[in-house]
């Protein structure tokens, strides 16, 4: 059982078909096998104890230890997570990353935000936009974390005693705003900096190679990319996962078999798709910034977009999420929504057909009113239906 990822050979697309896959030959198996077992059998109390042991201390668990019970471990899981784990690995470096899943991204959002706390170090600087659900879970405080919203230039400033996490995101949603990791890791110092990489994916970006600690998804969003399967995952150093994955076991937010095999199955097909719907982002982000209706385009690969060149270099490609500003504000959007059939109008992203949603709305609609997106401002995400058949629907829908 791969827990960890292993120093690969291999590119980028080779593991995404194969990561996770490495033990199926001697299992006698072809496709991904799933566990839906809620307990396992135990040998003697004294193993039960060790492997219980084992798994209250956050490591991963030893072969041919007892899995206990799935709220503790699962062997599906922990397959799923082997391989974001190759995925997540940066280039040349010697340390070996772990990733952690969960049953939603705000669970492992969740847990994260827990582990600082529970390190006696609950403060969080955060630079918006964020998604609408962590920048409520980090407004409200509930789990006991405090923040201070700040530019991204102003992080180092914010960072006190108590700080225990900086949270950014890049691309972020819904405005696909570029940070620069690597600053921000400067700043942050000996504070660990998470980068929700869910726009990006690890084919686009490898935050832990730029001096993030936690590289977070959204795993319902790119990874699992059929719009059928939720989950969260985190990618990170050993030190971090080991207290990670007992704050998963004591609160519950563990993600079920079905969905690791769902969300692992979204995997060879990841950088085909990124890609596809890439080119077709590109070119409708074009289109859109042509049209009269349209105030203002938001997408990292067009030049405005991208003051600092992080395209090219912090990212391998802009993405395949595009946001526009409506000139005719909350009524044009209202008449987008109403006009389009081939594009779907609901929230989420990441899966192989176009949707679109207005974030001030919906995704954003928690966030305070003077962080909130503008009343004009729609997000879509690009699916890969032809693109001259999208481009076909917005412009239905804009007329
Ligand atoms: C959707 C989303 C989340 C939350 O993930 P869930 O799986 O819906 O809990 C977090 N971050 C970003 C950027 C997202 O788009």
């Amino acid at each position: 059982m791969m827990t960890t990822s292993e120093r690969s050979p291999y590119r980028l697309d080779s593991l995404a078909v194969h990561a996770g896959h490495d033990d199926l030959g001697a299992l006698g198996v072809h496709a991904l096998p799933i566990d839906l077992s809620t307990t396992a059998p135990l040998d003697s109390i004294d193993s039960g104890g060790l492997a219980y042991e084992a798994l209250a201390s956050g490591s991963p668990l030893s072969p041919g230890m007892p899995t206990v019970y799935r709220r503790a471990w699962n062997a599906t899981v922990a397959r799923f997570e082997g391989a974001i784990a190759a995925l997540e690995q940066p280039d040349g470096e010697s340390e070996t990353v772990e990733a952690v899943a969960f049953a939603s991204g705000m669970a492992a959002m969740a847990a994260v935000l827990l582990s600082r706390v529970q390190a006696g170090l609950p403060h969080v600087v955060a630079v918006r936009p964020l998604y609408g659900g962590t920048d409520h879970l980090l407004a409200t405080g509930i789990l006991g974390t405090t923040v201070t919203f700040v530019d991204a230039d102003s992080v180092q400033e914010a960072i006190g005693p108590a700080t225990g996490l900086v949270v950014v995101e890049s691309p972020a949603n819904p405005t696909l705003d570029l940070l620069d990791i690597r600053d921000i890791a400067r700043q942050a110092g000996s504070v660990p900096v998470l980068v929700d990489n869910t726009f990006a994916t690890p084919v686009l970006q490898r935050p832990l190679g730029l001096g993030a600690a936690f590289s977070l998804h959204s795993a319902t969003k790119y990874i699992g990319g059929h719009g059928d399967a939720m989950g969260g995952v985190v990618a990170t150093r050993a030190e971090y996962a080991r207290r990670l994955r007992p704050i998963r076991t004591i609160t519950g937010g563990v993600l079920d078999p079905w969905s690791a095999y769902l969300l692992h199955r979204g995997l060879p097909t990841l950088p085909l798709r990124i890609r596809a719907q890439q080119a077709s982002a590109a070119r409708i982000a074009e289109w859109l910034a042509q049209q009269i209706g349209v105030s203002r385009v938001f997408y990292p690969g067009l030049a405005e977009c991208d003051p600092r060149g992080l395209v090219g270099t912090q990212m391998t490609g802009p993405g395949a999420m595009v946001a526009f500003e409506l000139a005719g504000g909350f009524a044009s959007a209202e008449r987008l929504c109403a006009r389009l059939s081939l594009v779907t109008h609901a929230v989420s992203l990441g899966g192989v057909d176009t949707l679109i949603q207005h974030p001030a709305a919906l995704t954003h609609r928690p966030v305070a009113s003077t962080a909130k997106p503008g009343e004009g401002i729609m997000r879509l995400s690009v699916g890969l239906e032809d693109v001259e058949d999208v481009i076909a629907d917005l412009a239905r829908g804009l007329a």
